[in-house]
C-alpha cells in the first residue's frame, strides 16, 4: 500500500473552511484504493503571525521538504497588510522551493451558468501557465524617503534566460500533452522593450525543440479581448508572473466563478513538492460563515493526485465535481445557489464512483 505524505496549510479565512473539506475528500477517495493518504496540518498564516510575528516558522521550508504534495488554502488576513500575507507564507513556499511553473485549467463545468453569451461550454477549455518564480514579482526593488515630497519606490520586473527557457519549454510540453497542441505566447514587448523581447527570441529557439506543437504570440492586451471573443481559438497560455495573475483570474470568472478554479505549482523536476490550491483569496465578505464553495479545492486535489501518479482517483473525484456542478440545488452563493461548503462537499463524496469503475464512462 502506496502512502503519501500530505502537508495542508489552510492559512486564513475561508482557506480554513475549504481545505478541511478538501482532506475530508482525500480520506474519501483513498477507502478501497491501493494507497492511503499521511496528513500533517501547518497552522501557518495569520493567527500564527499574531502569536509570533511571521507567517510560518523561518525553518518552515525544511517541514515540507520531505512531503510529497502540500494542499494550501489561502493567504490574506484583514487585520494584516496583503504583502506581509502573501509573501510571508505562500510567495515563501512558492520561490523558496522553486515551483517555478504554476499551472491553471479553466474550463466550463456541467451546470455552469457561465457569463459569456456566445460561447458554448467546448469553447473555452484552456490551460494558463505562470512563470511562479521571478518577473514581475521577483521581490527586486526599495523604497527609499518614505513619507518625504523625494520618496521614491520601485518593483523592478527581473527576467532571466534560464527562467524564461525552463518555463517556455514547460509550457511547449504540457501544450503537446494537449489534444489541441497549440500554445499561445503572451509578452508585451512592443511596450517593454528588453526582457519581453527576450521572452519573444526564446520563445521562438524552444518552439524549434517541439516541432509538432503550433504556437502563437499575443499582446496581452489583446489577449484579453481574445478570451472574451475568440475563445475557441487559445488552448494552453504562457505568460509573465504579473500577466498570466490577471489573465487567470479573467479566465476564471470567464468559466463562471472564482470559486471553481484551481492551481498546482509545480517543480517539474520534482527536486522538492509541489503545491496545490484553489485560485482564489480568503474572501473576508465570507469567511467563517460555511459559504464557500469547495470546487476550487477539490479541483486543485485532482490535479494533485494527478501529480502524484494517481490518475485513475484524480478521474473519479472529476466525475465526482461534474455530477455535483451539474445540479443547480449543489450550487453555492457565487453561482447563484443556496447550497453551503459542507453540503457540497459531502455531495461529492456520495458522488465519487468506486474504486473499480474509475475510467467506466458515464451512465
Ligand atoms: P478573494 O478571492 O478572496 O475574493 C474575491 C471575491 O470572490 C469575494 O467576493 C469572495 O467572496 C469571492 N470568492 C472567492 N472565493 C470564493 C469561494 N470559494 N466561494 C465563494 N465566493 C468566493 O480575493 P480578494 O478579495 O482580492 O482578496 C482577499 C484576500 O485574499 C487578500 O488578503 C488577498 O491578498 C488574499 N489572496 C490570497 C491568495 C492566495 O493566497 N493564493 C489569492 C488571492 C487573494
Ligand atoms: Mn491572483
Amino acid at each position: 500500500m502506496k502512502t503519501y505524505r500530505i502537508a495542508t496549510i489552510p492559512g486564513d479565512g475561508i482557506g480554513k473552511e475549504v481545505v478541511p473539506a478538501g482532506r475530508e475528500v482525500m480520506q474519501a477517495l483513498a477507502e478501497g484504493s491501493d494507497f492511503r493518504f499521511q496528513f500533517e496540518d501547518f497552522d501557518w498564516g495569520g493567527d500564527y503571525y499574531r502569536r509570533h510575528g511571521r507567517m510560518m516558522p523561518d525553518d518552515g521550508l525544511d517541514a515540507l521538504r520531505g512531503q510529497d504534495a502540500i494542499l494550501f488554502g489561502s493567504a490574506g488576513d484583514p487585520g494584516i497588510p496583503d504583502h506581509i500575507t502573501l509573501w510571508g507564507l505562500r510567495l515563501k513556499i512558492c520561490q523558496g522551493l522553486d515551483q517555478y511553473a504554476n499551472v491553471r485549467p479553466t474550463r466550463i463545468l456541467p451546470g455552469i451558468d457561465a457569463p459569456l453569451k456566445r460561447c458554448a461550454p467546448g469553447d473555452l477549455d484552456w490551460v494558463i501557465v505562470r512563470e511562479n518564480s521571478e518577473g514581475e514579482y521577483a521581490g527586486v526593488g526599495g523604497r527609499v524617503h518614505q513619507g518625504l515630497p523625494i520618496e521614491a519606490a520601485t518593483d523592478v520586473s527581473m527576467m532571466t534566460r534560464a527562467g524564461v527557457e525552463r518555463i517556455l519549454r514547460f509550457a511547449f510540453r504540457l501544450a503537446g500533452s494537449r489534444p489541441r497542441r497549440h500554445l499561445t505566447v503572451v509578452t508585451k514587448s512592443n511596450a517593454q522593450r528588453h526582457a519581453m523581447v527576450m521572452w519573444d527570441e526564446i520563445a521562438a529557439e524552444i518552439a524549434r525543440e517541439f516541432p509538432d506543437v503550433s504556437w502563437d504570440k499575443e499582446l496581452v492586451d489583446a489577449a484579453t479581448a481574445r478570451m472574451v471573443n475568440r475563445p475557441s481559438s487559445l488552448d494552453t497560455i504562457v505568460a509573465t508572473n504579473l500577466h498570466a495573475d490577471i489573465l487567470s483570474d479573467l479566465a476564471a470568472a470567464l468559466a463562471g466563478s472564482l470559486g471553481i478554479a484551481p492551481t498546482g505549482n509545480i517543480d517539474p523536476e520534482r527536486r522538492g513538492p509541489s503545491m496545490f490550491e484553489p485560485i482564489h483569496g480568503s474572501a473576508f465578505d465570507i469567511m467563517g460563515k460555511g459559504l464557500a464553495n469547495p470546487i476550487g479545492t477539490f479541483w486543485s486535489v485532482a490535479m494533485l493526485l494527478e501529480h502524484l501518479g494517481e490518475t485513475a482517483a484524480a478521474a473519479r473525484l472529476m466525475r465526482a465535481i461534474e455530477a455535483v456542478t451539474a445540479d443547480p440545488a449543489l450550487h453555492t452563493r457565487d453561482l447563484g445557489g443556496q447550497a453551503t461548503t459542507a453540503e457540497v462537499t459531502q455531495a461529492v463524496r456520495e458522488r465519487l464512483p468506486a474504486p473499480q469503475t474509475a475510467g467506466a464512462p458515464a451512465a
